[in-house]
């Protein structure tokens, strides 16, 4: 990305590059309302934020077929906030929280799209589940009773790595989990993974939605 390049000619730089089957989330984080509707008078409908306050202060000033998406780890307590709204949570990383949700959800009558978080890199410090874990949240009878959240597919986050193989090995295993789940869930449709740094090598790995921010926005 050039620095002199608009926000306008950043996304449609990035949307001819991505096949169409893509959902391209405009990671909007740290960028005010206005950055954001340069994305939006392009065409962007759907924007990501990994903060729950700074989701809140931006939704109502942004027009109303503006999708949020919440990307970033998210904390139990802080559901209620964005359970008027909120289309997607990508980082749904317990079961816990996935009730939270749900009971949320419910008090608005409405059902919360999510993606279960899935550890894949090496770093412990990345959040997500294993694949045991995902196993069983996804067999367990407390979620079977959930009404108000649909879980549509996988995220994950590769290891911050300059090793392409690294990532590529697990952007590759992070599919066979999605593929594994998609031929017994009905609702699986996304998978999750890809950033400014690494979302040609996400999409050629199976990816279909892709989270990107400083190559639209810039640097933060
Ligand atoms: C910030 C963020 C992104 C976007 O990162 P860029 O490198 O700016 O594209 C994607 N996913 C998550 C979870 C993030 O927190």
């Amino acid at each position: 990305m050039k620095f002199d390049m608009s926000v306008k000619e950043n996304l449609l730089q990035i949307k001819s590059e991505i096949p169409p089957h893509v959902t391209l989330v405009a990671v909007s984080k740290t960028w005010p309302v206005d950055k954001l509707m340069e994305a939006y008078d392009a065409g962007q409908r759907i924007f990501g934020e990994n903060k729950v306050q700074e989701m809140c202060d931006k939704q109502p000033m942004m027009p109303a077929d503006t999708e949020w998406h919440m990307i970033g780890h998210l904390q139990s307590n802080k559901v209620k906030y964005m359970a008027s709204f909120v289309k997607m949570i990508h980082g749904i990383d317990s079961l816990k929280l996935l009730i939270e949700v749900d009971k949320q959800a419910k008090k608005h009558s409405r059902a919360i799209d999510c993606l279960l978080q899935a550890h894949i890199a090496q770093e412990e410090s990345k959040f997500g589940m294993n694949e045991e874990e995902l196993d069983a949240l996804l067999h367990s009878t407390e979620f079977a009773e959930l009404k108000n959240v649909k879980i549509k597919g996988l995220m994950g986050m590769a290891t911050f790595t300059d090793d392409q193989e690294q990532i590529k090995k697990e952007f590759t295993y992070l599919k066979t989990l999605f593929d594994k789940h998609r031929n017994t869930n009905p609702d699986f449709t996304f998978l999750s993974m890809g950033m400014s740094g690494d979302y040609q090598l996400a999409i050629a790995c199976g990816s279909n939605m892709v989270r990107i921010g400083s190559s639209i926005f810039g640097s933060r």
